[in-house]
């Protein structure tokens, strides 16, 4: 056999595989070299600052031994996510981090021929869970960084089948409020699943709620998908869980991953649901943490720096003045801090900025200045 005909006998990827970039997460510190031996700091990934807590970390210390294998449904930890929100335990499906749950509902719900639909800057995942099962991603245009109601509903036909919208947004974080969120809905035609993933939601003022979770529980066509990866502090875990009406959670059941959750990570996700205190804490020092940095960007309002309004754990911080994101993220990671550009999404102007420790935080800032002078 010639090598040509042995690669024709290769096996070949579907088309829309083939046209997948695999998701670029963030770098971390390992990726650097560190200067003199200091510590970098990784601000890249929206990671909680705070860490995890305490109880969790001494659940996931106890947890059952790995050879036996975990609870193949979650159940504790589904009963104790129902307990907190108020929803009944059999329309809740908990999966290997929220990004197994957004690609089964892509997958149950689209396929070759349909479209799924979200908004430019949206969350870099949604194009793979797309393509994935073979539909084709259709991108709303933006609104200033903002999701826009009108572009979205727009782009909707017979063919769309799932809409994601990350409320908060990554990588913009902006915010819908409840009255956008219930427009899109109500304009939506009811063979449309509506996604909207709640992975910051804990960041945002209980009195500001999008009012996603309620809509879940009484549409048919709601999905609302949550993670323990930020605010719970729980990334390297991976856990998440979605909520939507019984048919959907019922459905998306028969295609994620059997056991998908270790007995680590459902031992752990428990304690930390015990321990809203500790969400409360990481709520009210990004609140603050957040409005000091934003007001620091702000006052270098003059040297073409921005940072979008955030609801999230992060700031998007554009710049359009001399000093350009990639020479301002070259020089924070000289100085020992990691954060992210995103060339790759389209934004070769920002930088995504996870909100830290305030001595981190004043760093960044006091160094965004110097650059910024030194580029006048
Ligand atoms: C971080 C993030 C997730 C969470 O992903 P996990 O798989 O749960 O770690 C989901 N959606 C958005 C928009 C995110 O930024």
């Amino acid at each position: 056999m010639t090598e040509t005909e042995t690669r024709s006998q290769a096996p070949q990827p579907k088309p829309w595989i083939e046209a997948i970039h695999a998701y670029v997460p963030g770098k971390s510190a390992s990726d650097f070299e560190g200067k003199d031996g200091r510590p970098l700091i990784k601000l890249s990934a929206n990671e909680n600052p705070l860490g995890t807590s305490e109880a969790a970390l001494a659940a996931r210390a106890d947890a059952v031994v790995p050879s036996l294998y975990p609870d193949p449904d979650s159940n504790a930890l589904r009963a104790a996510l129902g307990k907190l929100h108020g929803i009944d335990p059999a329309r809740i499906l908990c999966g290997t981090g929220s990004g197994e749950l957004l690609s089964v509902a892509a997958s149950a719900y689209a396929g070759p021929g349909d479209e799924v639909l979200y908004v430019r800057y949206g969350f870099s995942l949604y194009d793979i869970v797309a393509r994935r099962c073979g539909a084709t991603p259709i991108v709303a245009p933006d609104d200033d960084y903002g999701t826009d109601v009108a572009a979205l509903l727009a782009l909707v036909n017979a063919r769309t089948k799932v809409i994601f919208v990350a409320n908060p947004n990554n990588p913009t974080g902006s915010f819908l409020p409840k009255g956008e969120i219930a427009r899109l809905h109500a304009a939506l035609p009811s063979h449309v699943l509506l996604v909207i993933d709640q992975a910051y939601a804990e960041y945002v003022a209980p009195e500001d709620d999008d009012g996603a979770l309620s809509l879940a529980a009484s549409s048919a066509n709601v999905l609302v998908t949550r993670t323990f990866s930020k605010a719970y502090g729980l990334a390297g875990e991976r856990v998440g869980w979605a909520t939507g009406s019984t048919k959907v959670i019922e459905v998306l059941n028969r295609i994620r991953g059997p056991f998908n959750l270790s007995n680590s990570a459902q031992a752990t996700a428990l304690a930390a649901v015990g321990d809203q205190a500790f969400v409360d804490r990481t709520r009210l020092h990004n609140r603050e943490e957040r409005a000091r940095f934003a007001g620091k960007i702000e006052a270098l309002g003059n040297d073409g720096l921005r940072a979008i309004p955030s609801e999230a754990n992060f700031l998007l911080v554009l710049f359009e003045g001399p000093l350009t994101a990639e020479a301002a993220y070259e020089g924070l990671a000289e100085r020992g801090y990691i954060v992210r550009w995103l060339p790759g999404q389209g934004l070769p102007q920002a930088l995504r900025i996870t909100i830290g420790h305030r001595r981190d935080m004043d760093a960044i800032a006091a160094a965004l200045r110097e650059m910024a002078e030194a580029a006048r």
